[in-house]
């Protein structure tokens, strides 16, 4: 195949060609830059130089644990490298239970499930769940793999304005009586780092007779005292049904989980494809997973320190006039406006040793490209006011603020 023919997949290639050049000819081209080395929790080597690390999602810096790093290492010397093929067949391994029985526990619930990730974890659940003839109601800013997931489903698929209680309700009495419905919301969401209002969805829940699903991706490690996410930050323990969350961000390892009920995760074990038809998770990230969640209970101090680094960073930046939008957490948008100003800022912030990524279009709406900014709790307080010089002088220079 040469394609060069006048079809469908050689165009888009060709636009998508077009697009790549253009950034790599202004130097804007940031997609999948290498990291050489991780050195500590908070800085890289990218391109042969050290620079602060503020895109990652190690929120708590458990990347490169020692204690993490020990259990992956002892479960490959037990359990060698893979497991024997899916879950079902094989592939079952007591450290698979084990780490399902600590996210069960972390999370308050009677039971958890694990998939090989956290894509694969909201497909595969909310097509197991919904089907035809039921309604799924979803935030307009939900995860692109719960959009996934609905779709997949062949519910009917209805969004609703983000983190807005009234239109939710508005759609929630739309739905025809008898009829199965979900309702489902990232806990903090991915790129604008605000929470969801989860007393007002639990009501509305309770009011329409809704299941409610959660997607604690970026929650987990971040919100509550302890870290357990959206519940504990409302002390509204058992009020969410599906608690769904991945094992690649805080849980420095890979896969992802549902916790609820004892009858539902013996449903999704029995019903769920990606559980029975993918292999499951290898036997070091699972142990490193499990411990990790040990590290977040034994070591709180994190959680601490991320508040405040976050209070410090969001407080700094806002100081000096830039729009971090409704952020509350340690996800902080820097508003740019442009695509063309989010990829100057990122291109200042890089040249300067800061290692910051753009969110641009469509990713997020037209006008509202910024950095997507992450702040960690491996972060000094030094580091990130250096972090906030450079971001600021670059922004003055190139208008932002
Ligand atoms: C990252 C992310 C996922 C997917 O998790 P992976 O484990 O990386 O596949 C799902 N939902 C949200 C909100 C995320 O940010």
């Amino acid at each position: 195949m040469d394609f060069s023919n006048d079809d469908g997949i050689t165009r888009r290639m060709a636009v998508l060609q077009q697009r790549v050049q253009t950034m790599r000819d202004h130097d804007f081209y940031f997609y999948n830059q290498p990291v050489e080395e991780v050195l500590g929790g908070s800085k890289v080597i990218v391109n042969g130089r050290e620079m602060g690390m503020y895109a990652s999602y190690s929120y708590l810096g458990l990347v490169g644990h020692p204690r993490i790093n020990a259990a992956a290492k002892a479960a490959v010397d037990k359990f060698g490298t893979g497991t024997h093929g899916v879950r079902t067949l094989a592939g079952s391994l007591t450290l698979h239970r084990e780490l399902e029985e600590t996210i069960a526990d972390f999370k308050h619930a009677e039971d958890a499930i694990t998939y090989t990730s956290g894509y694969a974890t909201n497909l595969t659940v909310i097509s197991t769940l919904m089907g035809r003839g039921d309604y799924v109601l979803s935030d307009k800013l939900n995860h692109a793999s719960i959009v996934d997931g609905c779709m997949m489903s062949g519910a009917e698929f209805r969004r609703f304005k983000h983190n807005d209680m009234a239109d939710l309700e508005k759609r929630l009495q739309q739905v025809p009586d008898g009829a199965t419905r979900l309702v489902i919301a990232d806990a903090v969401f991915s790129m604008d780092g605000d929470v969801i209002d989860l007393p007002s969805v639990v009501n509305l829940c309770r009011k329409y007779n809704a299941y409610l699903m959660m997607d604690e991706a970026h929650s987990v490690g971040v919100l509550g005292k302890t870290g357990r996410g959206i519940e504990e930050h409302f002390e509204m323990w058992d009020s969410v049904d599906i608690k769904m969350g991945t094992l690649s961000k805080t849980i420095p390892s890979v896969g992802g989980y549902v916790a609820g009920k004892k009858e539902l995760i013996d449903f999704l074990r029995h019903g769920s494809r990606a559980y029975i038809f993918s292999a499951a998770l290898p036997p070091a990230q699972a142990a490193a997973a499990n411990e990790a969640f040990k590290v977040i209970l034994d070591e709180p101090w994190r959680i601490d320190k991320l508040n405040a680094n976050t209070k410090q960073f969001i407080g700094g930046l806002k100081g000096m006039g830039f729009d971090t939008m409704l952020t509350t957490t340690a996800i902080v948008p820097v508003l740019c406006g442009t695509d063309e100003r989010a990829y100057a800022l990122t291109q200042a912030a890089q040249r300067n040793d800061v290692f910051v990524l753009p969110v641009v279009s469509p990713a997020v709406p037209e006008g509202l490209s910024r950095l997507r900014a992450t702040v960690l709790a491996s972060h000094e307080s030094s580091e990130i006011q250096r972090a906030m010089d450079i971001i600021g002088k670059a922004g003055k220079e190139i208008g932002i603020i």
